[in-house]
């Protein structure tokens, strides 16, 4: 196995034989329980192919729940209960390469663009999900109101929804199965998993495709530090599980690997809490300024990027500054309301107030604060309709790392590709297993990149597994 860093993660490897004796055999073994892995499942169980979810937590979570569950879809049902009828795949994908500034894998970024609205409509007719559109405000590069949410609006409230679905089609998921060994005939083709049980004990499981769901390794720290030099030191928002299996298993098997540079960051981490303020209130009319009071990035190009910037600045922090308005805005979101809850929220009456809670001198921050009142362009290009007005708000954030976009090379229906671009018989990966959509640096993150591999990753992956078991039934 070529020398990967970060063997924090477990053992793990790529084993030979003809066959293998498992006790169980199934149409479809996924790897990893979390949007992709269960969205995988939800649409196989649909196509009436069996399939197991193997999962190492307990209690599945993985970064699904953690995130915020926003799920950019165009053409879809609920977008147009809502009215919103101008959006199409065409659209939504040259949002997502305007922001890769074309960097982004061109034939994935059209299979995704067209499958994620089938994907949560399908959740949505068969599975009951009821999906609402975030229409109060638009995300940094998105030029239609496409984000879809559960109420109340957490990655949690989809995790719950998505197993909630996979219990009531009857679909085992396997928990505290530490998948830790892939098995391949000599022509690479998978024949199942070995897992290990929280006693040490190795099982075996038999499959006629493999889907690996496991995400990318934003979790080991030693693989961040080599691949994300400038993520090193930065908190990470993700699953611990994201320890870059895939890519590991990948690399053994002489997968070609894609955009190992590109990941999700966010500039609005609350510190020391380790909450996620939505980004929403930069868009609407806040700014982050520095230690010394002043303003370092046009805040509405991104807050993946925003997290390089807020980590650049004196100590990597930043203040998110707001006024009343915005902070009803804020209070609208699940995550925003716990950073509160915790403390995490200074209000200050004046600019002296503001300046004393930020530890700067007032004349500065008084003068970033006059200068939003321009409508002409800032210095960084950024135009404000209106200033902000007392009383102030502040929250104290850092740049983080969130989950990473690089991985597995994958053809349009997921299956994994050799290094000279051949796709292997029977294995494929998806969500953030596989190479995402946002070309290979920070700034190449549309917000929902994420959950939209996730989703309409495991919506083709179950297509194109559901075609191999059948052709293989009929060998
Ligand atoms: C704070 C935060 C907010 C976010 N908000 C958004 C958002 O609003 N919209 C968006 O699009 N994206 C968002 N993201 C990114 C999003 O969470 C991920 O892109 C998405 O959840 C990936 O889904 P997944 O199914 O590929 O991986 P995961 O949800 O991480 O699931 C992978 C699963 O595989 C399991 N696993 C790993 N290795 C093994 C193994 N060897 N054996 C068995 N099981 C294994 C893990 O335990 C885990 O349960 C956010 C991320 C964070 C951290």
């Amino acid at each position: 196995m070529t020398a990967m860093p970060g063997d924090r993660a477990p053992q793990r490897g790529i084993r030979r034989a003809t066959r293998i004796d498992a006790p169980v055999h199934v149409d479809v073994a996924i790897v990893g329980a979390g949007a992709c892995g269960l969205t995988t499942a939800l649409m196989l169980h649909d196509a009436g192919i069996d399939c197991v979810v193997l999962e190492r937590d307990a209690v599945p979570s993985g970064s699904t729940a953690l995130s915020s569950g926003f799920i950019p879809a165009p053409g879809t049902l609920a977008q147009r209960a809502q009215g919103i009828a101008d959006d199409s795949p065409a659209r939504f994908a040259t949002d997502i390469q305007a922001k890769a500034h074309g960097r982004a894998a061109p034939v994935l970024l059209q299979a995704y663009a067209r499958s994620i609205g089938p994907a949560l409509d399908a959740l949505q007719q068969r599975h009951g999900f009821d999906w609402q559109v975030l229409d109060g405000f638009l995300y940094p590069g998105h030029t239609r109101h496409r984000m879809h949410t559960l109420p109340p609006k957490t990655g949690a409230s989809l995790m719950a929804r998505l197993q909630a679905a996979v219990e009531a089609a009857g679909i085992p998921v396997l928990t505290q199965a530490l998948v830790d060994t892939l098995w391949f005939d000599t022509n690479d083709r998978s024949l199942g998993v070995g897992y290990r049980r929280p006693d040490g004990q190795e099982e075996t499981l038999g499959c006629d495709a493999l889907v690996l769901a496991c995400n990318g390794f934003g979790g080991n720290a030693a693989m961040v530090r080599a691949l994300l030099p400038e993520m090193a030191d930065a908190a990470f928002g993700g699953h611990a599980g994201n320890d870059g299996s895939a890519i590991r298993w990948g690399e053994a098997l002489g997968a070609r690997l894609r955009d190992l540079g590109g990941y999700q960051g966010h500039g609005s981490w609350v510190t020391p809490q380790g909450a996620l303020m939505s980004w929403a209130v930069m868009m609407e009319g806040g700014v982050q300024v520095n230690g010394a009071g002043r303003r370092f990035h046009d805040e509405t190009l991104g807050y993946s990027e925003a997290a390089v910037h807020v980590l650049a600045q004196p100590g990597g922090i930043a203040w998110n500054v707001f006024d009343a308005s915005l902070l009803d805005l804020a209070r609208g979101f699940p995550d925003f309301c716990d950073a509160e809850a915790a403390g995490a929220l200074r209000r200050c009456e004046s600019v002296s107030a503001l300046a004393a809670c930020i530890g700067c001198d007032a004349v500065v921050l008084q003068a970033t604060l006059d200068a939003m009142r321009s409508t002409g362009p800032q210095p960084d290009g950024r135009r404000f309709q209106r200033g902000l007005d007392a009383p102030y708000f502040a929250v104290k954030v850092t740049g983080a790392l969130f989950h990473t976009q690089g991985g597995l090379d994958v053809a349009p229906d997921m299956r994994v590709l050799r290094a000279d671009g051949a796709p292997l018989p029977n294995l494929l990966a998806a969500g953030g297993a596989a190479g995402g959509v946002s070309g290979d640096a920070v700034w190449g993150y549309l917000s929902g990149n994420g959950l939209l591999s996730a989703v309409a990753g495991g919506f083709l992956a179950a297509a194109t597994a559901a075609a191999l078991v059948r052709q293989k039934d009929m060998q």
